[in-house]
């Protein structure tokens, strides 16, 4: 299998962030995605290539240009402000209670984005989980110039493609970073593969939190369909939302599938959930599946439950075999289509996490062995001919 990678990653070198307003260990670290890489080069059987630029246009198809324009820039803003701190993060953000009772015209009219960073960056993001230092632009182009490629190589006649992508970008949307992400990768390389094809496509997000930013971008949209199996989000990150009963509105009305999962979720749930996320895949026509590939579902749903593992698409860093979990996930995406036994195999290869619940270690103060964090290789493009 090819996978894309590119070392501009090493640019957004992340050593804290903030978790309720304590300065903590960085979970989202580079070395997260060169274990992967090293792994796959020491596997012998995938081929490691470099990406493409392929510019603003693609990222603008999904992202509000203002957000590309703040983030391109925002770094540049700290210093020439004066800001003494070793990464950006907001500490003021919008809440939807700012603005109660303003009609949507005057809210429009009057909230705008101010000029002092740290403003700006509360306009445009989440949360302050996604710091941002001199290296992020450049580290989030290359992610997402690395899943454009890997639609490339899918479009070309790949039979898969994997996106080593990081920053990992499935809780950016169309006008928001956050939650680590900045552009959203996965939502970039459907709407490439939509503009290329003409044809519906799907994503199927198996990260721990579940993918408001996708879910954002394509809400009201009939060709993409956003399948997510995920953490139940009364209790883990995003929170508010992710939920079953988000199906979508307008055109988009179904085409919007949450599978939350509870907490103590066993093997057989985990199964079974994905079971239905493939046969909700399945029954859309199309070629191509892009794949948010995040591997925290393996250490947060253990930690978050203290029960079984219910992780099926990972295998240890030290290459030993597919745990009985991961072989029956494999062979379920293997009953779906006819290329799709080889869909997941990069999650079959991926580093086993140690746990964590996207940052949000109880222990915060003590790093783990392996950071586990979001989407440490965001997406696969896999081409699958459904009948
Ligand atoms: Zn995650």
């Amino acid at each position: 299998m090819q996978v894309v990678y590119t070392p501009a990653h090493l640019g957004h070198d992340i050593t804290v962030e903030t978790f309720m307003g304590l300065s903590v260990p960085a979970n989202e670290v580079a070395e997260r995605a060169e274990r992967i890489r090293v792994t796959l080069e020491a596997d012998g059987g995938f081929t490691v290539s470099t990406p493409t630029e392929h510019g603003d246009a693609p990222i603008t198809a999904v992202h509000d240009v203002g957000l590309l324009r703040f983030l391109e820039v925002a770094w540049s803003e700290v210093r020439a402000q004066g800001i003494p701190r070793a990464f950006l993060a907001a500490d003021t953000y919008p809440n939807r209670s700012m603005f109660e009772g303003m009609s949507p015209e005057a809210v429009a009219r009057h909230v705008r984005e101010p000029s002092h960073v740290g403003g700006r960056a509360g306009f445009w993001g989440l949360d302050s989980a996604a710091p941002l230092v001199a290296g992020t632009y450049v580290a989030a182009r290359g992610a997402v110039d690395v899943a454009l490629t890997a639609v490339d190589l899918v479009l070309g006649g790949a039979d898969a493609a994997y996106g080593l992508c990081r920053p990992p970008g499935h809780h950016a949307a169309r006008a928001m970073y956050g939650g680590y992400c900045f552009f959203n990768n996965a939502a970039i390389a459907a709407q490439a593969v939509v503009e290329a094809t003409g044809e519906r496509v799907a994503i199927l997000d198996v990260d721990f939190h579940h993918g408001n930013g996708t879910q954002q971008i394509f809400w009201r949209r009939r060709d993409v369909r956003y399948v997510s199996i995920h953490a139940d989000p009364d209790r883990q990150y995003p929170y508010f939302l992710g939920r079953a009963d988000e199906i979508g509105e307008g055109d988009g009305a179904g085409e919007n599938v949450n599978i939350p999962l509870r907490a103590g979720a066993t093997n057989d749930d985990y199964l079974a959930a994905t079971d239905r996320a493939l046969e909700s895949i399945a029954a859309i026509p199309g070629s191509v599946v892009v794949v948010s590939l995040g591997f925290d579902t393996y250490g947060s749903i253990r930690s978050a439950t203290s029960r079984s593992r219910p992780t099926s698409i990972t295998r240890s860093a030290g290459g030993s075999r597919p745990s009985a979990g991961a072989s029956s996930s494999c062979r379920r995406v293997g009953t779906t289509g006819p290329r799709s036994a080889r869909t997941l195999e990069p999650g079959c290869v991926a580093p086993k996490a140690g746990p964590s619940t996207h940052g949000r270690r109880a222990d915060s103060g003590r790093a783990a062995p392996l950071p586990d964090t979001c989407n440490p290789a965001a997406l696969t493009v896999w081409p699958w001919r459904t009948r």
